[in-house]
């Protein structure tokens, strides 16, 4: 025997608090209409795309997630310190020990940065990794000319 639940006596249906997703765009809470929603409207969509190509500021709970900080702390280190050699625990200190190889590859292949990797062995047998980031070819002229002009 089928059993019916009867809706009327539960009344409407208030979405649980599970249901919610905080909007990308305006930080608050709405129902998505589809699962992959993940603003509350089209404005707060195009909202969140700018914020996230840099277009605007980001709020303070929309900070990008710890991972791409620590990318963006390397890829700073790098930039700052073009074509020097910099020893690997250095640079792992800025990126995290556990991260550095991963935050590394996403130096390469999201930014499209270029780095050498270099072994020194020390007299006492230990052995030292050091990385290079390599500047654009037509950037390191650009930056040689500026140079020369100086
Ligand atoms: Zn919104």
């Amino acid at each position: 025997m089928t059993q019916y639940l009867d809706l009327g006596q539960i009344g409407p249906q208030e979405p649980h608090k599970s249901a919610q997703k905080r909007c990308c765009g305006c930080g608050g809470w709405f129902i998505p209409t589809r699962s992959n929603r993940r603003a509350c409207r089209p404005t707060c969509r195009a909202r969140a795309s700018d914020r996230h190509r840099g277009l605007m500021p980001r709020f303070d709970w929309d900070q990008p997630e710890p991972k791409q900080t620590r990318m963006a702390a390397l890829a700073a280190l790098f930039r700052a310190h073009p074509g020097e050699w910099l020893e690997q625990h250095r640079l792992a200190n800025v990126a995290g020990v556990a991260g550095f190889r991963e935050r590394r590859r996403e130096c390469c292949i999201r930014l499209g940065m270029t780095l050498e990797r270099k072994r020194e062995r020390l007299p006492s047998g230990a052995v030292l990794v050091f990385w290079r980031y390599v500047l654009p070819a037509d950037l390191s002229q650009a930056v040689g000319e500026a140079e020369a002009t100086v």
